[in-house]
């Protein structure tokens, strides 16, 4: 079998590097001047589940992708993959009452999720800090763009793809991981656009000590190669790339707001600002496309992976490749309905 993939970012990649391993031919079309040209290109992602009070089909999805990646990363080469913990910060009422209810609710041991206090927060973060938080020990940071590279090693892939190059390949199956292009094949698609921008800083004496993530609404890495990322905005009203500094000082307030001892004023070297692509119920779009006027009988959609695509790329990749293959699907049947592109 030979499957045409339109668009190389993480879902794309990640379902490129599945299909491979069950012996499926893929070949990436990417319309950029290089793999990772939209919204996965940052040079680090945090991994964490989208949480939910409940666990529901959604939760499910999460919950399972987060376990999945832990061990292909671990396989994975030059990634910059680092499971170092994430602590969510408990800063206000609401999130207090959800995040006591997804430590009960979701059923995970509390070596993998639990609650600590401020004290233990801050042993654990290596820096003091105010709040008590969620934990997850085996969460963490990894590169999104070296990721789609070790994805594809291997794999065929065309950068600088015209949008009608997939048409030569005579492919059995065609998926689209377009981002927000997807609109371009399938315009009833619901999917819109939520900018973001993320700010490198230099490490200072005091914030080299910081050991996880912090996860405040925004967030903030570690130290990696001398540099922290922290991150991001989420603007529905912008649509284009142009770094900004205004949303600069912005990531750098919310930090310094939620990490004591953290300045406004940390030295920025860099940044990034790309397009999210994310649905009207904010859960990726999976599964066999609609009835469309593409000419494609076996057509697949892989978008709207919104701000957690490390994690819901894997996971999404998993299912379309169960799909694709006819093999039992690895996600239950509700979880299945929920990622549909039918549900709309
Ligand atoms: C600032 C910011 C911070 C983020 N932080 C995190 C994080 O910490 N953790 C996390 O899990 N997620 C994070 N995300 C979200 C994550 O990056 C996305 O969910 C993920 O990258 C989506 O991957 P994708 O492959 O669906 O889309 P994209 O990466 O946008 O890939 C789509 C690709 O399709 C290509 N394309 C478009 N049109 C065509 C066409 N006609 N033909 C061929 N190719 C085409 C594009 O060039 C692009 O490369 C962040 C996003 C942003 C913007």
């Amino acid at each position: 079998m030979k499957v045409a993939i339109i668009g190389g970012g993480l879902a794309g990649c990640a379902l490129a590097h599945i299909l491979d391993f069950v012996g499926v031919k893929p070949v990436i079309f990417e319309s950029g001047p290089a793999l990772a040209s939209g919204a996965s290109g940052n040079s680090l992602g945090l991994y964490n589940p989208r949480f939910t009070a409940e666990r529901t089909p959604q939760s499910d999805f999460y919950a399972s992708a987060f376990s999945a990646v832990l061990r292909r990363f671990e396989r994975l080469e030059d990634i910059e993959f680092n499971p170092c913990g994430a602590l969510h910060l408990i800063n206000d009422e609401k999130k207090k009452k959800r995040f006591y209810q997804t430590v009960d609710s979701w059923g995970w041991m509390p070596e993998t999720l639990t609650i600590v206090d401020a004290d233990a927060a801050s042993e654990i973060a290596g820096v003091e800090l105010k709040h008590e938080a969620m934990y997850l020990p085996q969460s963490g940071y990894v590169s999104p763009a070296k990721l789609c590279k070790a994805y594809v090693e291997g794999i065929d892939y065309h950068v600088n793809a015209p949008k009608d190059a997939w048409r030569d390949m005579d492919a059995d199956a065609v998926v689209l991981a377009c981002g927000p292009a997807v609109r371009d094949y399938l315009p009833d698609l619901p999917i819109g656009t939520v900018r973001g921008q993320i700010t490198e800083v230099a490490t200072t004496k005091r914030s080299s000590k910081l050991k996880t993530a912090i996860c405040y609404g925004g967030y903030m890495s570690p130290p990696v190669n001398d540099m922290h990322i922290v991150g991001s905005t989420f603007q529905r009203w912008l649509d284009h790339t142009d770094l900004v500094e205004q949303d600069d000082l912005d990531n750098l307030n919310k930090m310094a707001d939620h990490i004591p001892g953290m300045d406004a004023d940390m030295n920025v070297i860099g940044g990034r600002a790309a397009l999210r692509a994310a649905s009207k119920d904010h859960f990726p779009i999976v599964g066999r496309a609609p009835a469309n006027d593409l000419g494609v009988d076996n057509l697949y959609v892989s978008v709207a992976h919104g701000s957690h695509g490390v994690l819901s790329s894997y996971m999404a990749a998993k299912l379309i490749t169960d799909m694709i293959t006819d093999r039992p699907y690895s996600q239950g049947l509700d979880t299945v309905k929920a990622l549909s592109p039918e549900r709309f």
